[in-house]
């Protein structure tokens, strides 16, 4: 997830535009029929890692977690990609788990080493309407590709409790699209990452060898179900306009690997380009307190330097990306979370609702 301003870059061709405001129930309506699949815990395989834990057991698959739906923080970010934040942030939700874990996340207390509480879905639900309440544009769910079928559930409650703005799934993309399917009807904006599409650096920082194919899988089954539209409103506090539907393809330039970054930014422009927004992200950072970064072989663990940067930028223009955003190249680790505090970013980026540590909640 983006942590600095991002700039925007000619948000024109591909772009559906529209004036006409979200109509409540038009975009969200459940699915008739539609069953919760909490039994999908009791051998799980939603997503590509397939371990055939018993999450309902209490047993934790590779993504360190049981049918228990564990969060970590919620409140309104103000750094995402302009579509995204709009004019009064985004509601984003950090849950708890990763099933992909890369060595280099820098939400790793939560990701990797289990920082945040235990919520059922009624209670998930009320953070929903609550930050809805508080002005969200939209509710930002980040890295809960292991918890599919409870935030499902969750969101279908809050639905029924009246929240009325997108829903926006926020992750890795190691996913199945099997099991995004349990979100039809209910998410309308995806935000995946496509981090690599080198075998050898996904098996390294991840541990996945398959991660290039499965993301490409899981991007591709997102732009078949949310065809791209930005509403106009006519507000200059969005410059950009606001994404109803749609998908964001983020990818983070690795240090070292601009080859690897020349290749994704190809196979977007190849399949996605006019269907789907690019955004490139420049903020890799070192994460020293990490007891996983230790772990990293497939690149140098550095920030991206001038010169990377300035070439990067040369591959846009090159490759004729013009419907997206790249990040302002950023120093120090200022802007890094720690999901310990209450406020884990800046006061300028973020203003927390909910926190995994809050008394009385
Ligand atoms: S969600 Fe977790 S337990 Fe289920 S297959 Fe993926 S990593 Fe394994």
């Amino acid at each position: 997830m983006a942590e600095v301003p991002i700039e925007a870059r000619l948000p024109s061709g591909g772009v559906k535009a529209t004036t006409s405001r979200l109509k409540a129930g038009f975009f969200f309506s459940p699915r008739p029929g539609y069953t919760h699949r909490m039994d999908l815990y009791d051998a799980c395989r939603i997503c590509p890692r397939d371990c055939g834990t018993n999450r309902n057991a209490g047993e934790r698959g590779l993504c360190g977690e049981t049918a228990e739906l564990r969060v970590a923080w919620a409140g309104l970010h103000f750094g995402e990609e302009p579509p995204v934040t709009g004019a009064t942030g985004s509601g984003t939700v950090f849950f708890t788990g990763c099933n992909l874990r890369c060595a280099f996340c820098q939400n790793y207390q939560i990701s990797q080493d289990g920082m945040g509480r235990v919520l059922s879905t009624e209670e998930l639900a009320r953070v929903f309407l609550e930050l809805e309440a508080a002005g969200a544009e939209n509710v930002n769910l980040v890295t809960g590709s292991h918890a599919v079928p409870a935030i499902a559930l969750a969101l279908r409650r809050a639905r029924e409790l009246g929240l009325s703005v997108p829903a926006l799934w926020n992750s890795s993309a190691y996913e199945s699209p099997g099991t995004l399917a349990l979100l039809d009807g209910l998410v309308t904006v995806w935000l995946p990452d496509l981090k690599t599409l080198n075998p050898n650096v996904a098996r390294a920082a991840f541990k996945a060898e398959d991660y290039p194919a499965a993301a490409k899988r899981a991007i591709r089954s997102m732009v078949e179900r949310s065809p791209l539209e930005i509403e106009r409103p006519d507000d200059e506090r969005y410059p950009s306009g606001r994404i109803v539907s749609g998908v964001i393809v983020r990818h983070l330039a690795l240090p070292g690997r601009l080859a690897d970054t020349e290749a994704v930014l190809r196979w977007f422009q190849d399949h996605l380009a006019g269907k789907a927004i690019l955004s490139l992200m420049t903020q890799y950072t070192p994460v020293a307190a990490s007891p996983h970064a230790r772990e990293l072989t497939a690149f140098e663990n550095r920030p991206i330097s001038v010169d990377e940067y300035s070439r990067l930028t040369e591959l846009i223009e090159e490759l004729g990306v013009d419907t997206g955003f790249y990040q302002e190249l950023v120093e120090g680790t200022d802007w890094l979370p720690d999901f310990s505090l209450r406020q884990p970013f800046s006061s300028a980026l973020a203003r927390p609702l909910w926190h995994w540590a809050d008394e009385g909640r």
